[in-house]
């Protein structure tokens, strides 16, 4: 049986769920993460398919913040839900948007040379100064 995990905004306007195998947790320090977030981005993702968005009144916003990926957030609360490169098969999603335990680990920090000089990066997940 495949794990189904569930996620919302802080609204609780939308929903999701995503079912079976997902990746390990990111964390992404880029400036336009840090930006978006306040502090970094920590996503896991799936395939488009291992999706389903319930979203009733028609709140999720993309923001294209760069030419090749959207950031799809919450526009009554402004939660940061989805992540999506253009023409791909994965979406990424915010894994602090999850409800209960989420059983995933963080694997590694990405564009650790944009992070913030206010905080160290103390586990031993591996860290990639770019992607
Ligand atoms: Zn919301
Ligand atoms: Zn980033």
């Amino acid at each position: 049986m495949s794990e189904v995990r569930k996620g919302s905004c802080l609204c609780g306007g939308i929903k999701y769920t995503v079912t079976g195998e997902i990746r390990d947790v990111t964390a992404c320090h880029c400036t336009q993460c840090r930006k978006q977030t306040g502090h970094y981005f920590a996503a896991s993702a799936g395939r488009n398919e291992q999706f389903e968005i319930v979203d009733e009144d028609g709140l999720l916003k993309w923001y294209r913040a760069s030419d090749f990926a959207a950031r799809g957030f919450c526009s009554n609360c402004g939660s940061v839900l989805f992540w999506k490169r253009e023409n791909d098969d994965y979406m990424s999603f915010l894994v602090g948007s999850l409800d209960g335990p989420t059983n995933l680990k963080l694997s590694r920090h990405i564009f650790t040379e944009d992070k913030g000089d206010y905080y160290e990066i103390e586990d031993s997940a591996p860290q990639f100064k770019q992607y």
